[in-house]
């Protein structure tokens, strides 16, 4: 169904955020020595827009490599300084960092001015006329089209932009419509995009917060998910059963129709990514 996304090999991987706490830091360890026997191809570490994380990030990035596991840090632009992203590539070169995700991020309004770089193009740009081909750089792509972009044509032609300054690979947006990731994929081939588009997978655990952050991130909760979730009320057994069918029926519908590979955001926690994994039969 996906010619083109089926020529690449597949992908699969888990995403983390850094820990603010040595609890959360605890956590975060047993979640990663619960994944690591699925054999991901790596374990990706957020950063915070500004810089917020990055010594949290590049902890949680070490840690990983350390458990002998690919690391990939993400690599935020917005609010950054040329100097500021020297310092961070070296940093990541030097402890032997191969793979990055490069985003813009967002800022909250009002914190800091955006910086030296407007759009994830820049960075991407930047990175390889720094470091060369040192970096496999990953980009975001949004099936469902970003909250900022004006239209889907506009949404294409940035995605476009990134892939063309350098980006090796894409990981979507989260969504829970097949469709919108289809449609995202013919409209990249036929724009002559031939990179990778990997599906990024949400499992579904508190729905509250998963529906007030989609609204914020642009990713549409189909309405026949949203009444379903809305009448289980506080039955979080159900949203939790109901949550993993949706979810593994998408993942196995994506690989089935080529999609290369799927990226887990994990919410530092291994249950429903290794449910949905075990479902899916993928160590077989
Ligand atoms: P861009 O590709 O720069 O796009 C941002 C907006 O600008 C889009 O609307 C685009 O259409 C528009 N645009 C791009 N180029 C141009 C141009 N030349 N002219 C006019 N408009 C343009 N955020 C974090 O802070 N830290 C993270 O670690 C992080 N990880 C993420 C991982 C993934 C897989 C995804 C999907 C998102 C992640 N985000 C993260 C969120 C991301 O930073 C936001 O979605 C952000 O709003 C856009 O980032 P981007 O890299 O896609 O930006």
């Amino acid at each position: 169904m996906l010619p083109s996304q089926q020529r690449h090999s597949r992908v699969f991987s888990f995403e983390f955020f850094p820990p603010k706490t040595p609890e959360g830091a605890e956590r975060l360890k047993e979640t990663r020595r619960q994944l690591a026997p699925l054999h991901p191809a790596f374990f990706s570490v957020t950063y915070g827009a500004g810089g917020t994380t990055r010594d949290n990030t590049l902890q949680a990035v070490l840690d990983i490599q350390q458990a002998g596991i690919p690391a990939a840090p993400h690599l935020s632009c917005i609010g950054a300084t040329r100097d500021s992203l020297i310092e961070v590539l070296a940093q990541y070169r030097s402890h032997g960092i191969r793979h990055l995700v490069a985003l813009r991020g967002d800022l909250p309004s009002g914190t800091l001015g955006a910086g030296e770089f407007r759009y994830a193009s820049d960075l991407v740009s930047f990175i390889r006329e720094q470091t060369g081909q040192h970096f496999f750089i990953e980009v975001a792509a949004y099936p469902e089209t970003h909250p900022q972009a004006r239209s889907a044509q506009e949404n294409l032609l940035h995605f476009k932009q990134k892939v063309a300054a350098g980006a090796d690979s894409a990981i979507t947006q989260y969504f829970y419509n097949a469709d919108a990731y289809y449609q995202f994929v013919e409209d990249c081939d036929a724009a002559g995009i031939d990179i990778p588009i990997v599906p990024g997978i949400m499992p579904i655990a508190n729905f509250s917060q998963l529906s007030r952050f989609s609204e914020a991130c642009g990713a549409e909760i189909p309405r026949w998910i949203r009444m379903k979730m809305q009448g289980y009320g506080d039955d979080l057994a159900s949203i939790k059963a109901f949550g993993l069918d949706v979810v593994t029926q998408l993942c196995d519908q994506l690989l089935q129709a080529g999609a290369p590979g799927l990226h887990f955001y994990t919410m530092n926690t291994a249950t429903l990514s290794s449910i949905i994994w075990e479902r899916l039969q993928l160590s077989a």
